[in-house]
């Protein structure tokens, strides 16, 4: 078993059902009985205002530990997810879970923060999504402006009208849409002209290292700038150094998100994140500082 997981680990996992992957139809029966007992788990990761260092949302993230295997990406069981159907009630209890996470740590007091979802390409093409997000606000109290859902660029390409016509209404509820892993897909740039896109989160294989050469550091400010051109923010994601973080805040990149911060946490752990430490960011850590 553990020969199997060491061989999985070094697979490239894409976002498209993965045929190849030698374990799906057992991790499918796995799944299947994972969510039958409320095995899922869902961790937030903290994202930051770069100007201020404050915490000013979270990104959902579904984490699962299989008792044998450890705790399987979701890299790799969502798409076995999609391909079984599995991923309905899965999207169904992440979007109920993160949304009574948001409204509970608002009741506590809290000041409130925006929780972001992913959304999986099968979950948007669900001719029921927006209708059940907007009952599910009006059942949980919570305004719709607190929530976002994230979409990568290829779910897009797979029946346009359906995707974007579901990205309106959510739009029109209040509820912001970000584009994920902005710059990896295929599908062109005409779309952002003509989805309601708010956020655009910069993937973070373009964030440059500080040997990149300049072409790169370049490029992330043009996606920067392009992205502040149409009106939308830009969240930059896998921010792991002080000197990603300066260079982002250098571009005027209004968010980050990445282990520079904090990895996902649970949500009992997030909370008292935002209760006690809420601005811990706001300045880098001296003897980071003094390296600059
Ligand atoms: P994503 O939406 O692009 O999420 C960001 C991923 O980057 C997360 O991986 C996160 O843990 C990781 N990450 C964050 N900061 C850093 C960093 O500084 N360095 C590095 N190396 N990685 C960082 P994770 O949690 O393994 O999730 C992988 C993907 O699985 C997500 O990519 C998303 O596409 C999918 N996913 C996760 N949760 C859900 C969910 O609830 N629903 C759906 N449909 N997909 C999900
Ligand atoms: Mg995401
Ligand atoms: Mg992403
Ligand atoms: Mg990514």
């Amino acid at each position: 078993l553990a020969k199997a997981a060491g061989r999985n680990g070094v697979h490239v996992f894409t976002a498209e059902p993965d045929e190849t992957d030698p374990h799906a139809l057992r991790l499918e029966t796995a799944l299947r009985r994972a969510i039958e007992r409320q095995q899922l788990r869902l961790h937030y990761q903290p994202q930051i205002e770069l100007a201020s260092g404050r915490i000013i949302g979270a990104e959902a993230l579904l984490r699962w530990r299989h008792p044998e295997l450890g705790e399987v990406s979701p890299a790799r069981f969502i798409p076995i997810a999609e391909e079984s159907g599995l991923i309905g009630a899965i999207g169904d209890w992440v979007l109920r879970e993160a949304v009574t996470a948001a409204a509970a740590w608002q009741r506590a007091g809290l000041a409130p923060i925006r929780i972001a979802v992913n959304l999986s390409g099968r979950q948007l093409r669900q001719p029921g999504l927006a209708a059940a997000i907007e009952q599910l606000m009006a059942d949980s109290g919570l305004d719709p402006c607190w929530l976002a859902v994230e979409v990568t660029e290829s779910m897009l390409v797979d029946n346009f009208a359906q995707t974007s016509a579901t990205l309106q209404r959510l739009h029109a509820l209040g509820i912001e849409v970000a584009i994920d892993d902005f710059g990896t897909g295929y599908s062109g740039l005409h779309y952002l002209r003509q989805l309601p896109v708010d956020v655009v989160k910069i993937d973070r294989g373009f964030i440059p290292d500080i040997s990149a050469p300049l072409s790169q550091v370049s490029m992330t400010r043009a996606l920067i700038q392009l992205a502040h051109s149409l009106q939308m923010r830009v969240v930059a994601e896998g921010i792991e150094t002080e000197d990603h973080r300066r260079l982002l805040a250098q571009q005027h990149c209004d968010f980050a998100q990445g282990f520079l911060f904090s990895a996902a946490l649970p949500g009992d752990q997030f909370q008292a994140l935002l209760q006690h430490r809420a601005d811990t960011w706001a300045r880098p850590a001296p003897q980071q500082a003094d390296a600059l």
